[in-house]
Parts: structure tokens; C-alpha cells; sequence
């Protein structure tokens, strides 16, 4: 490629990414989170950017709230309803009816509590189911928490890849655990698919949505799914170790037996009786005392989502990891980086995923450069786009750092 002709690629680019950031419905949501001019942010995929407006909500938690009333708050400042009233904030974000998400715990805490709920709701359904299927390519903790609900509830797991989980389906599978999108390579899997398919060979279904709630349309209650956890802190921005969130499909609720029934799963927990009495509805899914300071964090962090159409954000998403290829394809040196990806837009997440040789110095100096990605061992460059905060101009201006830094960086012999 001569000089002009990358000069001229380069202005057409900028020029681009000016008319869609001008013609961009989500643009004025970025002066809402606290982000430098000059940097690019692309990993709101692992810790959502802080909104503005949120540190001074947590100093009231904490000065007048805590500081002040003191234990009149679990009642009088809503603490104790605190878990099922945030899940019912986040619940239209993932197309679920109110009265059916209860925010609390890890994402791996409620990982184990669906399934073992999931594998004692199949076992209601006859003998001879004794295999939970688990995403062979899911976040390591969901595999380990599963593996070991399976051996406490005497089930085999069998890891297999989320395409393979229709032909692996029989007559002893109890629970499918799938990933909505791969964190890895940012893959979108067919949950309305997927799911009608486990519903076809009698089992539960169980989704993980760490990687697509906040980014793009999920669907919970149009496609059936049974139970479904998901973190707070990506797309949501809820803030570092923000609780997680369970959803128990209301027609599983009676049927929802927690492995975990602490006092705040009880139907009078102030009651103290030393027989366990499960509450009904999303609060059957809460355990102990709330962590009430991070869960208040979340819940301010949700009023970036008011007025926000989640179809609208897809768009933007696609749009914005469209570009941003297009942009690495236009930059990069030739043969540099590979997508991993799907073009497909019914198959790709809200990331974008490059492989690459010297992966590991290519992200250290872009972040040294102020465009902060991040990096899945051994070669995998990732790029997240929340399309709350982030631009056009900032995907142009991602991708052309990655071909500075690539063009200085030799790639290994
Ligand atoms: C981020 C993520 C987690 C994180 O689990 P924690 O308990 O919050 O550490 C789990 N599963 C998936 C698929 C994730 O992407």
C-alpha cells in the first residue's frame, strides 16, 4: 500500500466514524460514565466503566444510610428488599417478567445453585438422567462448579462443544450449562435454539449470560429458558465484584430447591424456626445478608439503562465490531492478526477477538498507548464494545494503534 492510499484510507475512516458517531442515538450516554478523552476503553466486557452520578449514591449508603440511621435502613432505606428489587431492574434487560431475577452472590455461587436446582428439578422428571452437559469451551469456573454439583448430586458431567450439545442430547440428560457468548472468542450461541432443543430431549436448561446481558437482547422468558445466571460487573457496570444475579423461570419456582437455603431464603427468616420453610418466588434463590454497599453500587450504576432500548444497543454493537474489523483489516499489516470472531452477526457477542503472535507485548503497549483491551493466553487479543460509552471515532482510533503497535513489534520468527 503506497503512502496516499493509506492516508487517503485513513481520512475516509475518520471521516466515517464522525457521521456514524453524529447519526449515533446512544452518543449522549457517554458523558454519563467517568472515561478519559484521551484513551479508549475496550474492556467494559470485563469491568464496566463507572458511571458519574454513582459515587455519590454509595457516599449516601454509606454516611447517612449506614452512618446515620443505622439499622433502621434493612426496613426504612429498602436493604432487605434490596436483592429482588435490583433483579427486577435488570430483568428487562434479559426479557424477564418482574418477580423472577433476586441479585446476590457470585456469578460461581449462583452457577452451583442452578445446578444443583436444575439437576433435582430433572430428577422430578424420572430416573435415568445422570448427565449434566457443560460447555467444553466455557469460563473455567463454570466447569469446575459444575463438576463438582455433578458429584455431589451423582451425575456425570460431559463437556461438549455448544454446536455438539443437539446431537449429545439422549434420554439421560438432566441439565445443559451453556454460555450465551463465548469470553474467549465472543461467539453467540443459539440460546432460543439450544434451548428448545434441551426442552425436546426433556432436560433443564441453564444459561450463563456473564457475556451478553447489557450488551445485546437475550430473551428469557420468550424462549423458555429455565434458570440463568449472569455477572454485573461487565455490561452492567455494577462495579468491581458486584453481586450476580439468578433467574428461576416462575414456572420453576415451586420446584426450585436451593442447594444453598440460608436464613434469607426462608419464608419468615425472623421467624427462626429450625425447620427450613423456602419463600416463594426469586427470594427462594437469596442465601445470607446481602452485601448490601455493592448491591446498592449496582443498583445506582442501573440508572444508566433508563430510557435505554437493549434493540438499540445491538445495533449499535454490530455496528461498532463491524467497523472496528473493517478498520483492523484496513490498518493492520497483512497477515498480522486473525479474527476469531464470527462475522456472521447472528453468531458474534459484543467483542471482538484477534488472534496474534507476541500477543502479550502487542496489548502491553497498546494499553501503554491509552487503548486498554485485554489478553486471553496465550495469543488472544480482546476487544470489547459497550456500546453505552464507546464510539465510532474510538473504534478507528483502536484499530490504528493496533497497527502502530503491530509494525513496531516484530512478530516471533
Ligand atoms: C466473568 C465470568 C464469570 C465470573 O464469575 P465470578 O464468580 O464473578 O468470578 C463466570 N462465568 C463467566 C462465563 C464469566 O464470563
Amino acid at each position: 500500500m503506497s503512502e496516499t492510499t493509506t492516508t487517503d484510507t485513513t481520512e475516509d475512516l475518520r471521516a466515517r466514524a464522525l457521521k456514524l458517531d453524529a447519526a449515533d442515538p446512544l452518543a449522549g450516554r457517554r458523558a454519563l460514565f467517568a472515561l478519559d478523552d484521551d484513551g479508549v476503553y475496550l474492556d467494559g466486557n470485563s469491568l464496566g466503566a463507572l458511571p458519574v452520578h454513582v459515587p455519590a449514591r454509595v457516599q449516601d449508603v454509606l454516611t447517612r444510610q449506614w452512618g446515620e440511621l443505622r439499622i433502621r435502613s434493612w426496613d426504612e432505606g429498602g436493604w432487605w428488599t434490596a436483592p429482588e428489587r435490583i433483579g427486577d431492574r435488570i430483568a428487562p434487560l434479559v426479557g424477564a417478567a418482574a418477580g423472577q431475577i433476586v441479585v446476590g452472590d457470585s456469578t460461581s455461587v449462583n452457577v452451583f445453585k442452578a445446578v444443583v436446582a436444575a439437576a433435582r428439578i430433572a430428577s422430578g422428571a424420572g430416573e435415568g438422567r445422570d448427565e449434566i452437559l457443560v460447555d467444553a469451551t466455557t469460563f473455567p469456573t463454570d466447569g469446575y462448579i459444575a463438576a463438582s454439583a455433578a458429584r455431589l448430586t451423582g451425575h456425570r458431567i460431559v463437556p461438549v462443544a455448544p454446536d455438539e450439545v443437539p446431537a449429545a442430547l439422549g434420554p439421560r440428560t438432566a441439565v445443559v450449562l451453556l454460555n450465551h457468548v463465548d469470553y474467549r472468542s465472543g461467539r453467540l450461541h443459539d440460546l432460543p435454539g439450544l434451548t428448545a432443543a434441551v426442552h425436546a430431549a426433556g432436560a433443564v436448561a441453564v444459561w450463563d449470560l456473564c457475556h451478553s446481558a447489557g450488551a445485546l437482547p437475550v430473551g428469557l422468558d420468550e424462549h423458555g429458558v429455565d434458570l440463568a445466571i449472569g455477572c454485573t460487573y461487565k455490561y452492567l457496570n455494577g462495579g468491581p465484584g458486584s453481586p450476580a444475579y439468578l433467574y428461576v423461570a416462575e414456572r420453576h419456582q415451586a420446584g426450585f430447591d436451593s442447594p444453598l437455603p440460608g436464613w434469607n431464603s426462608h419464608a419468615d427468616p425472623f421467624g427462626m424456626t429450625p425447620e427450613f420453610a423456602p419463600a416463594d418466588g426469586s427470594v427462594r434463590g437469596r442465601v445470607g445478608t446481602p452485601d448490601i454497599v455493592s448491591m446498592l453500587t449496582l443498583e445506582a450504576a442501573l440508572d444508566v439503562w433508563d430510557g435505554v432500548s437493549v434493540d438499540v444497543v445491538r445495533a449499535k454493537s454490530l455496528a461498532l465490531t463491524d467497523f472496528f474489523l473493517e478498520c483492523v483489516e484496513a490498518y493492520a499489516p497483512a497477515g498480522r492478526v486473525t479474527s476469531v470472531t464470527p462475522a456472521a452477526h447472528a453468531e458474534r457477542g459484543s467483542q471482538v477477538a484477534l488472534r496474534c503472535d507476541e500477543a502479550e507485548p502487542v496489548m502491553r503497549r497498546l494499553i501503554e498507548r491509552g487503548v486498554v483491551g485485554d489478553l486471553r493466553r496465550p495469543d488472544v487479543l480482546r476487544f470489547g464494545f459497550t456500546p453505552l460509552y464507546v464510539g465510532f471515532a474510538d473504534a478507528e482510533r483502536a484499530a490504528r494503534a493496533l497497527a502502530e503497535v503491530l509494525a513496531e513489534t516484530p512478530a516471533a520468527a
